[in-house]
């Protein structure tokens, strides 16, 4: 056991009383009045056209692929330092993932580098918002428009943050959010998908929905409902819908502190920045970013298993975090050994993500600087 685990989840208000107001209300399946009340705050606060909670961002992600009809050997346009669940949702439609390298200051996905991976049967391109700092939309969304391409925004460490002015995951067609215990607000595992595109939104309830027509039924538009198109159950229980409300609720108070503890890493580290031993996260103008992750860059991956080792002996977890998709295994499989990816394999040989969550205090915080200054010293 860590003295400072890497994450740790954690009750902010309501959760628990609004869990036991969904059993009372008795209906426990999707739906419900805990879901609608998330659903009309994500889209009244983030300025969303429509909200669909759904069990996971993996799940929000698959629906995705189904409403921009991924259909075998269509392409994508995917960084291939993110999570495993960002190109999934795709290839499991049988698409193709074209990975792209990043930025160096960013993470994300680099927009200079997008156009010359797009061939006649690129369909989307599906950015992410590394640790809640948004990519630069504008130039992305200018590519998808001339190209005529959609864009999915996997914005699971997004939730809450914002790129010139408009929140992660409302700017693409389809945004995708992760309520899962190790990110910003959450419900254990939970997601949602965002539907900015009008058009979009009638076939997102019926996928949501099984494929059925069930939403529709509800509103009394139509007297029976049926088996319309492909889909599955993509919805979460009233329980988890609950527990989310209760964070939700919070949000301002759960960012605040997320802003705070982030502020303090970056005030303590930047001197060893100065001297050379280590770089802190870059966030362009533009954004407005929610603290998800506090990362640093060491200088060599050698010194990273060395810090890694040096905090684990002080009883502080900090991990790297992904391995490369193309040089994963289901990736070389993909043909991923093609890809020349330099800066994604540089960050991801030298990135450390430091403890940060909800209940870290400032001083345990303090506390891990001083130690990874100790660490770097030696
Ligand atoms: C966490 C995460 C996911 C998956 O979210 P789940 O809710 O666990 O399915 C997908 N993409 C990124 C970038 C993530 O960080």
């Amino acid at each position: 056991m860590y003295r400072i685990p890497f994450n740790k989840p954690y009750i902010a208000g309501r959760e628990l009383q609004y869990i036991a107001e969904a059993v009372a209300n008795e209906h426990l399946s999707g739906n419900g009045p805990f879901t609608r009340r998330c659903c009309t705050w994500l889209e009244q606060r983030l300025g969303a056209r429509k909200v669909l909670l759904t069990h996971s961002c993996s799940a929000a992600l698959e629906m995705a692929a189904i409403l921009c009809d991924i259909r075998p050997g269509d392409e994508f346009i995917v960084p291939s330092y993110t999570f495993v669940s960002t190109a999934n949702a795709f290839v499991l439609r049988g698409g193709v993932p074209v990975f792209v390298d990043i930025r160096p200051d960013t993470m994300n996905l680099d927009e200079r580098l997008i156009e010359q991976a797009i061939t006649p049967r690129t369909r989307a391109i599906v950015p992410v918002h590394y640790a809640g700092i948004g990519c630069d939309m504008t130039a992305i969304m200018e590519i998808a428009r001339r190209h005529r391409l959609l864009v999915v925004e996997d914005a699971a460490q997004g939730v809450c943050a914002f790129r010139d002015g408009r929140a992660l995951g409302t700017i693409g067609q389809l945004g995708c959010y992760s309520f899962h215990e190790t990110k910003n607000f959450i419900s254990g595992e939970g997601g949602a998908l965002v539907v900015n595109d009008e058009s979009l939104i009638e076939r997102a309830e019926i996928v949501l929905e099984k494929g059925t027509d069930r939403s529709r039924f509800f509103r009394g538009m139509v007297d029976k409902y049926t088996w319309v198109d492909i889909g599955s159950s993509y919805l979460p229980g009233e329980m988890i819908a609950a527990f989310l409300f209760g964070q939700l609720e919070m949000a301002e108070t759960i960012t605040a502190k997320r802003l705070a503890i982030w502020n303090a890493y970056h005030a303590a580290l930047a001197p060893l920045e100065d001297a050379g031993l280590l770089r802190r996260p870059i966030v362009p103008s533009g954004c407005v970013q929610n603290a998800h992750m506090y990362y640093i860059l060491l200088n060599s991956e050698a010194e990273r298993s060395r810090l890694t080792a040096f905090l684990a002996e002080s009883g502080i977890q900090a991990v790297f975090h992904y391995v490369p998709l193309h040089s994963s295994t289901k990736g070389l499989e993909l043909g991923g050994g093609r890809c020349r990816l330099p800066v994604t394999d540089d960050a991801a040989a030298r990135l450390l993500r430091l403890p940060c969550y909800f209940e870290l205090t400032l001083e345990e915080v303090a506390f891990v600087c001083e130690r990874v200054a100790a660490g770097l010293a030696r």
